[in-house]
């Protein structure tokens, strides 16, 4: 069992187990705040520069106070050190929390150290490898909005990686309950979105598709590094509509995220998504491509 590893960005390391929020942190009353999660790899932060960018933006969409950047550096250098003095090259889940604070604080917008701002790390799930390894059935559900439906309704935050992810846990919790591993989201007029924690890619020979950000999903940074490093090696990468039937007619496709960066998609509800060799040889290849287009900053 690996050491987690805790640290608070105001307050320096701490006990993870010692008990941390206060009981009217929103984060705990309002799921009131943000996240990130990235893989930590051979002691390294895997696609930093990415996750931090959206981190910024996201704290932007919710009016948090500005994250003070250059602690957040220092306290996410100074947790990975720590992992691997504990873990060695152990492979790790780094989160980042960052909420609006206590209820009862005085409200003071300009000031990021009334925020929670936590840098943990942690052992991948076992469930991770096997999800590389073997892939994941999905089922396709519907996530009961359209496409447009984050521009008409910003207050939403569609798209944006708040701490309030219960429905998400839920749409697993009814995919596992039928027989499945994961999600895809469609929205109401017909079109492939994301998985509740995961981008979805589709393979057809040389060119990946992903659905645009613009459909009301999150930016995935596992997608930005692999659709970056996939263009450099050659291959089209486009962000455009995914209807499901293009899904079944793909060479592949790929649920693709930070720590698992890419499973293949095995069945999508009752159809079975077989490789031969020419697929299977191809499929190969991207994964390889993903693992390594993490490992840029
Ligand atoms: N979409 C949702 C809803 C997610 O929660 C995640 C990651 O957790 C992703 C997509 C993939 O994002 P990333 O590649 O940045 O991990």
């Amino acid at each position: 069992m690996a050491t987690p590893v805790l640290f608070d960005v105001h307050g320096g390391r701490r006990d993870p187990q010692q008990p941390l929020l206060h009981f009217d942190d929103l984060a705990v009353v309002r799921g009131d705040g943000i996240f990130e999660t990235l893989l930590v790899r051979d002691g390294q932060v895997c696609n930093l520069a990415r996750h931090l960018a959206r981190f910024r933006d996201g704290a932007a969409r919710m009016d948090l106070p500005k994250p003070a950047m250059a602690a957040w550096d220092s306290t996410i250098n100074a947790a990975a050190v720590a992992w691997s003095l504990a873990n060695g090259d152990v492979e790790g889940q780094m989160r980042l929390v960052y909420t609006r604070g206590r209820e009862s604080a005085p409200a003071d917008h300009d000031a990021p150290e009334r925020t929670t701002a936590l840098v943990m790390i942690s052992e991948v799930r076992s469930s991770v490898a096997q999800s590389r390894a073997d892939g994941v059935a999905v089922c396709l559900l519907d996530r009961g909005y359209t496409v447009d439906f984050g521009a008409r309704a910003p207050w939403q935050l569609i798209g944006a990686k708040t701490l309030s992810y219960a429905a998400n846990m839920a749409a697993l919790r009814h995919a596992v309950a039928a027989g499945f591993d994961d999600v895809i989201y469609t929205s109401s007029d017909g079109q492939v979105l994301e998985g509740p924690r995961s981008s979805v890619v589709a393979v057809t020979g040389r060119t990946l598709r992903t659905p645009p950000v613009e459909s009301g999903i999150l930016p995935g940074t596992t997608v930005a590094a692999l659709f970056a490093a996939a263009r450099e090696e050659g291959w089209d990468a486009e962000y455009a509509r995914l209807p499901p039937a293009d899904l079944l007619a793909a060479d592949s496709v790929w649920m693709c995220s930070s720590v698992t960066i890419a499973a293949r998609v095995t069945r999508i509800d009752d159809d079975e998504l077989l490789l031969d060799e020419q697929t299977g040889a191809a499929a190969a290849e991207f994964a390889e491509l993903a693992s390594r287009a993490i490992a840029v900053a």
